[in-house]
């Protein structure tokens, strides 16, 4: 089976949409963009379909889904926010926020049997309205488990081609990693998962800590390796990113290995340039470890500071490969 394809325009799209909700409400697999990463969706509230979404990307049961809206009434039909929640929901949404929350409605193969549920309003017109003309929609980021997350159409193809039903196509992602994940049933509030919108932000109008430096990961999504390429991947953080990584290239180049080089403002055979800031890293991120996964052995990333946007691109390059100071 071939997944059908549906090319739509990212800011206009257009009745196409009711296709690949038909699908949704078939109980189908569409693969949509998000201003986060490409989602793998299902009905949320089809247990037999979000049963499909575990068994097609691979991902163990015991790591629950995140439930994306298009209106925040459709929040209280499904679960129960508080206040803290509730003004989260107001300064944040749409955008890339994860908030858990207790549940209410949600299947327990949605939530992996925990009494609370994630729930997020993308901030993509195609999203939205995919989600406006079928249902809530359960979705993890549309890649194999333990795979880079994808930021394409092509990404989405790559991984799972004969395996779901559609794929809307509407260009590259804008912010390229995935939301951040809050857990408003504690307070002061936790971040399970750094993402787009940073702590910060948040501290704003609320206290809000890392989960791991409080203890125990409450994510169940945060103990598993993720975003893996196949090629050895090695993180150097410090200043003279691109001296010390071309000299590490040589040193292995020498032993007949294929090396690329990921860096901000970089140039150069093998080098894949991230773009000039903490945006254009994080946009581009999935995107260098999958296009040098395929030519290369061993990848060197340029690491960054962990503070904003940094300390979401450090959590997923922490799970990817290996981290040394320069
Ligand atoms: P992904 O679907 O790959 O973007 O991952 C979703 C993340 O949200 C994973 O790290 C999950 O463990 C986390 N998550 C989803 N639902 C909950 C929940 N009810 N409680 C805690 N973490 C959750
Ligand atoms: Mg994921």
């Amino acid at each position: 089976m071939k997944p059908r394809i549906i090319k739509t325009n990212a800011e206009k799209p257009g009745e196409e949409i009711l296709e690949a909700a038909e699908y949704i409400k078939q109980g189908k697999l569409v693969a949509f963009p998000t201003e986060t990463v490409y989602g793998l969706g299902a009905d949320a509230l089809n247990e037999k379909a979000v049963r499909r979404i575990f068994e097609v990307k691979g991902r163990p049961a015991d790591n629950p889904l995140i439930v994306h809206v298009s209106r925040i009434e459709q929040i209280y039909e499904i679960a129960e926010p508080n206040d803290v929640a509730e003004e989260l929901i107001e300064k944040f949404f749409p955008g890339p926020l994860t908030l858990v929350m207790k549940n209410k409605k949600v299947p327990k193969i949605v939530t992996a049997g925990l009494e609370t549920v994630a729930i997020r309003m993308p901030n993509h017109k195609v999203a939205l309205k995919l989600i406006d003309y079928s249902s809530p929609i359960a979705a993890p980021s549309a890649n194999k488990s333990g795979k880079p997350s994808p930021t394409k159409a092509e990404h989405v193809l790559e991984d799972f081609n004969g395996e779901i039903e559609c794929i809307i196509d509407a260009g590259e992602t804008i912010i390229g990693l995935e939301s951040t994940v809050v857990d408003t049933t504690v307070y002061p509030l936790e971040i399970l998962r750094p993402g787009g919108v940073t702590k910060e932000e948040i501290e704003r109008y609320f206290e809000v800590r890392f989960a791991e430096e409080v203890g125990t990961p409450k994510s169940p999504g945060m103990k598993y390796r993720h975003y893996a390429p196949k090629a050895e991947l090695i993180v150097l953080v410090g200043d003279g990113f691109f001296e010390k990584a071309l000299e590490v290239a040589k040193n292995f180049e020498k032993r007949g290995k294929r090396v690329g080089i990921a860096g901000l403002g970089i140039k150069g055979e093998n080098c894949f340039n991230l773009g000039d800031s903490l945006q254009d890293f994080a946009k581009n991120l999935f995107k260098a470890l999958r296009e040098l996964d395929k030519k290369c052995d061993l990848i060197i990333m340029q690491g960054v500071e962990e503070k904003g946007l940094g300390k979401a691109i450090m959590n997923r390059l922490k799970k990817a490969g290996k981290i040394y100071r320069i």
